[in-house]
């Protein structure tokens, strides 16, 4: 399969003794993937979005679009060459002109009536034919939304970009256009890389996803793959929430204070962490239990307790359904049997993380 995008080895700096904001970047995206960039604030997910489009030279690596280099050593095509539309986070429409004429500006090459039909197209997909005649300034803020997207895809990009979609949409609206986006994005059959620091948005949309911190890539992989087998203790807390228990590891066996799990590998050194998500622990009233209830939050569809060890710490357990336990109560803290046997390890710093899939 053609990959749409690979980088290799990119870095780039804006400011000499900065850190990078981009370190030794490689990865590549399928085509036809909706690709997430997802990290927190400052990790480098905008810059590397403007490399993919040309908005940013690498100052070490390569860039190919659709096995075309178009920057590395010796060469670049600027973004107007390369084939890409590009969706921007304050959406960047134009207030004095038309939704259709807004659509429109980027096809004045076109014959008149073939510029008409396809900027009805593009409306059409993202299903604001009815608007076309409206300004900016009479849109709500997901439907401005939507005529960016349509005024990117009018000229028919191989490959889209799109800076923190969802970022100026309140959360009913923002739940809504993962939905919609997702539904415009495969009607069109393009490939989309999308920049997120949300998780949420993240695991709606994206196939796969490259989780950034401080400029370097931490993983790439499904939704399902990070959360459930994440390879460092960032990823597995940045996806979820996460349950970190010291462990002494002898061979595949880790003893915790929730007593003993396999791991599926050796971790090969005694000290160990082990992530258990909230919903990897399970709850019961005694007398004799080795926690006590810190903490409740009913969620409607589940409680989220927040549970006291004796050693002092803290784990997080989701319940759903049952007796609702009172801060307070005594209770012993279960490890989930379906949890127990499938681990994944990882090495991070000096200890290993054990981290179940
Ligand atoms: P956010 O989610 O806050 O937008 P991000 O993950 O998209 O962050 P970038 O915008 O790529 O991160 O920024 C990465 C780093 O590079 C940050 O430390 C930022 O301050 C710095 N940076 C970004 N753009 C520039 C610039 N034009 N000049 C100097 N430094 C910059």
């Amino acid at each position: 399969m053609t990959d749409a995008v690979r980088l290799q080895n990119v870095s780039r700096q804006y400011t000499a003794g900065d850190r990078p904001a981009v370190y030794d970047l490689s990865l590549t995206v399928g085509d036809g993937e909706l690709f997430v960039l997802l990290g927190p604030s400052g990790c480098g997910k905008t810059t590397t979005l403007r490399l993919i489009g040309g908005f940013e030279r690498p100052d070490t690596g390569e860039v190919a679009l659709y096995d075309r280099l178009v920057a590395g050593p010796g060469v670049w095509l600027p973004p107007e060459k390369r084939g890409i539309g590009m969706v921007f986070q304050d959406y960047a429409l134009f207030p004095h002109l038309s939704v259709a004429d807004n659509v429109a500006f980027g096809l004045t090459k076109m014959p008149r009536d073939a510029r008409r039909a396809r900027t009805r197209e593009a409306l059409d997909l993202v299903e604001l034919l009815d608007y076309a005649n409206r300004y900016p300034h009479e849109l709500s803020g997901g439907q401005q939304q939507r005529v960016a997207i349509a005024r990117a895809l009018a000229p028919q990009p191989r490959l889209l970009l799109l800076d923190e979609p969802f970022s100026n949409l309140d959360a009913d609206l923002r739940h809504q256009m993962r939905g919609d986006l997702v539904h415009i994005l495969r009607r069109s059959g393009l490939t989309a890389i999308l920049v997120t620091h949300d998780q949420q948005d993240a695991f709606a949309v994206a196939d796969r996803i490259a989780v950034l911190n401080h400029g370097r890539l931490e993983q790439v992989g499904s939704p399902d793959e990070l959360y459930g087998q994440p390879r460092s203790r960032f990823v597995a807390g940045f996806v979820g929430q996460a349950n970190f228990l010291p462990g002494r590891a002898d061979g595949k066996v880790v003893e915790t204070e929730l007593g003993p799990l396999l791991a599926l590998d050796d971790p090969g050194a005694p000290a160990v962490e082990v992530l258990l998500r909230p919903e990897d622990l399970v709850l019961e009233l005694a007398r004799d239990g080795q926690g006590t209830v810190d903490e409740r939050v009913f969620r409607g569809a589940d409680t989220l307790y927040r549970v006291r060890l004796r050693s002092g710490a803290l784990v997080r357990v989701t319940q759903v359904g049952g007796r609702p336990l009172p801060v307070g109560a005594q209770v012993h803290v279960h490890i989930r049997p379906a949890a127990a046997p499938a681990f994944a390890v990882a090495t991070v710093s000096q200890a290993p993380v054990v981290l179940p899939s």
